[in-house]
C-alpha cells in the first residue's frame, strides 16, 4: 500500500503576500496619476535667513518673528518645558494654557474657549462633539479641508449647501427631518480670500432652531474692530447659538487652535470631544507665543487694519497690471492662473525673481481653477507691496486667465 500524503494547502493569503516588495506598487500608480494632471506636490525646507520676500505663508500680522513674541515661546519653554507632556485634562494644562483661553475668549467677546494642538483639531471637536444622529451638519461647499473631515467624522447627516447662499441654507434647514442643525462655514475662504455672509447666514440658522459654526482661521487678528474676528465683525460676538474656532497659526504667529462659544458648549467639547481628550495638549511654547500676539494685538489695533489695506492695494495694483485678482474680503488675494502646471511654473518664476506665493491647484481648489495665493501681510511696506506686483506681472503666462 503506497503511503499517500495529501499535498499541505497553502497558507491563506500566501499568493498575495508573494512579493513583500510589491505592496506599495499601486502607490506609484497614483502618483504617475498625479504626475500627468501636474499635481505634484514636493516638500521644500525653507532657509532661516531666506531673503525671499514672503507672501506664501500665513502670517498675516508679521508676528512670527515679532521679539515680543519670539521672547513669549522661549520663557514659555524655559519655565514649562519643551512639550506639554500628556493631555489637557492629565497634565498638559499650564497657567499659560488657561491665560490664553481667557484673553481669547475676552478678546473675541465670547464667554468662554478652549485650546487645542490645532485648529484642525479644534475643527474636528466641534464638529463631533456638538452634533449627533439627529443632527444635519449644513456644509458650504467651499469649507476647508479640516471642516469637511469634521463632517465625514461627525455621527450626524451632512447636506453640502451651495457657496455663501443663506437662501439655500434656510431651504434644506427648512425641509430637514432632523430634530437639531449646525450650519458650517468658513469666515474667509482661503482660497479667493472671499467673506462668508455671515450675519445672513446666523438669521437663518435661528429662523430655524439651528446653531452655526464659523472658522475664523482666516479672519481672527484681520477682521472686526482691531482684528477680534468675523464673529465680531457680524455682531455675533456672545451670541448663544453661535459657536467660532480660530487657529492660532496665522494671524497669531504661533501653532494650534480653539473653539470659543458660550460657557456650556466649551464644558461639553472639555469633557467629550476626542481630539481635546486623547490628544496631547499644545505645547507650552505655542501657547506662550499666541499670548505674546494677542497681548500685542490687542495693544496695536491698528495691524488689523494695515493687513486688510495692504491686501487691497496689491489687489488694485494687479488688477491695473492686467492680472485677474479677487476683490479680497481680508488679508489673502489670489491670482487666477490658466492650469495647474502654469500655477506651478508661475510661483517658481517668482521664487526665482525673490518673492515666495502660495499655488493652489485641485484638489485644494473647490472650484477647480488654479490660482497664486497671496498672504497681505500687514507688516508690508509699500515698497515691497509694488516689488512684489511687479514680480508677478514680470513673470506672469502670456495667455490664459491670469491676465484678466
Ligand atoms: N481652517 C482653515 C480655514 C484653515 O485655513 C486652516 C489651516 N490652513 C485650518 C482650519 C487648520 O488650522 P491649523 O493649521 O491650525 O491646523
Amino acid at each position: 500500500m503506497v503511503n499517500r500524503t495529501a499535498p499541505e494547502a497553502p497558507e491563506a493569503g500566501a499568493a498575495l503576500a508573494a512579493d513583500p516588495a510589491a505592496v506599495f506598487d499601486w502607490l506609484d500608480e497614483t502618483a504617475g496619476q498625479r504626475a500627468r494632471a501636474g499635481l505634484t506636490r514636493t516638500l521644500r525646507s525653507r532657509p532661516a535667513d531666506d531673503p525671499v520676500l514672503d507672501l506664501a505663508g500665513n502670517d498675516y500680522l508679521g508676528l512670527t518673528r515679532h521679539p515680543a513674541v519670539t521672547r513669549a515661546a522661549a520663557d514659555a519653554a524655559l519655565r514649562w518645558g519643551a512639550g506639554a507632556t500628556g493631555s489637557r485634562l492629565v497634565t498638559g494644562t499650564t497657567a499659560l494654557h488657561t491665560e490664553l483661553e481667557e484673553e481669547l475668549a475676552a478678546f473675541c467677546g465670547a464667554e468662554a474657549a478652549l485650546v487645542f494642538s490645532s485648529g484642525y483639531t479644534a475643527n474636528l471637536a466641534a464638529l463631533t462633539a456638538l452634533t449627533d444622529p439627529d443632527t444635519l451638519i449644513v456644509s458650504d461647499a467651499y469649507n476647508h479641508a479640516s471642516l469637511i473631515d469634521g463632517c465625514r467624522l461627525a455621527r450626524a447627516d451632512v447636506h453640502r449647501a451651495p457657496h455663501s447662499d443663506p437662501r439655500a441654507v434656510a431651504d434644506i434647514l427648512a425641509e430637514r427631518a432632523q430634530r437639531r442643525a449646525l450650519v458650517v462655514t468658513d469666515s474667509v475662504f482661503s482660497v479667493d480670500g472671499n467673506a462668508a455672509p455671515l450675519a445672513e447666514l446666523a438669521a437663518a440658522a435661528r429662523r430655524f432652531g439651528a446653531a452655526l459654526l464659523v472658522d475664523d482661521a482666516h479672519g481672527l487678528g484681520v477682521l472686526g474692530p482691531g482684528g477680534t474676528g468675523a464673529t465680531a465683525a457680524a455682531g455675533l460676538a456672545g451670541a448663544p447659538d453661535v459657536v467660532t474656532t480660530v487657529t492660532l497659526s496665522k494671524s497669531l504667529g504661533s501653532q494650534g487652535g480653539a473653539v470659543l462659544g458660550p460657557r456650556r458648549v466649551i464644558r461639553h467639547l472639555t469633557e467629550t470631544a476626542r481630539t481635546f481628550i486623547f490628544d496631547t495638549g499644545l505645547a507650552p511654547a505655542a501657547a506662550g507665543a499666541a499670548l505674546g500676539a494677542l497681548r500685542l494685538l490687542r495693544a496695536e489695533p491698528h495691524r488689523a487694519d494695515r493687513a486688510r489695506e495692504v491686501a487691497r492695494a496689491l489687489a488694485a495694483r494687479l488688477a491695473a497690471a492686467g492680472l485677474h485678482a479677487s476683490t479680497p474680503d481680508a488679508a489673502v488675494v489670489s491670482v487666477r492662473a490658466p492650469g495647474p502646471e502654469a500655477a506651478v511654473a508661475w510661483a517658481a518664476d517668482c521664487r526665482r525673481a525673490g518673492l515666495a506665493v502660495g499655488c493652489f491647484r485641485p484638489p485644494s481648489v473647490p472650484d477647480g481653477v488654479s490660482r497664486l495665493r497671496l498672504t497681505a501681510r500687514g507688516d508690508l511696506t509699500d515698497t515691497q507691496i509694488a516689488d512684489a506686483v511687479r514680480i508677478i506681472a514680470a513673470t506672469a503666462p502670456a495667455t490664459g486667465p491670469g491676465r484678466a
